[in-house]
């Protein structure tokens, strides 16, 4: 064999692992939102966030690329990412309120926390309350507190294998009204205890029906009320359903995409 021709054949194996290799790896990529110019405790929360996620892409699994830069909600760039995450913001305008709906709509995933479902009477984005469940904000409670949370499914992929009930670490907590409960298409994973009640010391949330985790069943989608904070992955229990909500919303797409773990 003369040297020309191994060479030859040295770049054709490079050639053939690395193309084998990008069909395994990535199996999914993640595109998360983020703003640096929110309220201090959100912008904890995200900087955690984003070390949790990356911390979770070790052997390359998946990507985890982030981005403070919500123009970036667009066709073109959304068209490369399997999931949407929202640490902290939302769709600024039209544009991008339009772009995020129509990857929804075809297909895409979104995990939102905390901030992410914020809408009051101001925001009039119809097709967005109709999204999170048809809850407005109502009211919240403060300062920031543990809380005890119910687990009102445990057969759910998110859920499986959680307690009944346990203490979440400290957050703020919101409360929607009406309840997204009330809608058949919502599904409850998770709600604050009325154990809690009267909950906070300078608000106050008094009573009524509190979920915290739920999926709108008719897209790929999953929100999460924590993201207040620094105190966030701190608890091993909850670290778990923040992983579990991962791997379920990016499991299966609208298109029969199963990605296998
Ligand atoms: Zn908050």
């Amino acid at each position: 064999m003369n040297y020309y021709f191994k060479s030859v054949l040295v770049v054709i194996v490079v050639l053939l692992f690395s193309a084998t290799s990008n069909a395994q790896f990535p199996r999914f990529k993640v595109l998360a939102f983020y703003s640096k110019k929110v309220e201090p405790a959100h912008v904890e929360f995200a900087v955690d966030a984003i070390k949790f996620f990356k911390d979770l892409t070790v052997g390359d699994g998946f990507v985890f690329d982030t981005t403070s830069n919500m123009a970036d909600l667009n066709d073109a760039k959304l068209k490369n990412y399997q999931l949407v995450m929202m640490l902290n913001d939302f769709p600024h305008n039209q544009s991008q309120r339009d772009a995020f709906r129509k990857y929804m709509e075809n297909g895409g995933g979104w995990y939102g926390f905390h901030v992410s479902a914020y809408n009051d009477q101001s925001t009039n984005w119809p097709w967005l309350l109709d999204f999170l469940g048809g809850g407005v904000f109502y009211r919240n409670n403060w300062p920031p507190m543990p809380a005890k949370l119910i687990v009102d499914d445990q057969n759910h992929s998110v859920t499986k294998g959680l307690p009944d009930t346990f203490i979440s670490p400290t957050n703020e907590w919101y409360q929607w009204k009406p309840s997204p409960r009330e809608r058949k298409n919502i599904k409850v994973l998770v709600s604050l205890s009325p154990e809690n009640y009267p909950f906070g010391l300078k608000d106050i949330i008094p009573d009524g029906d509190c979920p915290v985790v739920w999926t709108n069943t008719d897209y790929r989608m999953i929100y999460l009320n924590m993201g207040h904070g620094n105190r966030i992955f701190s608890d091993a229990t909850q670290d778990k359903l923040i992983i579990a909500a991962l791997r379920w919303v990016i499991e299966t797409d609208k298109k029969g995409n199963v990605f296998k773990y």
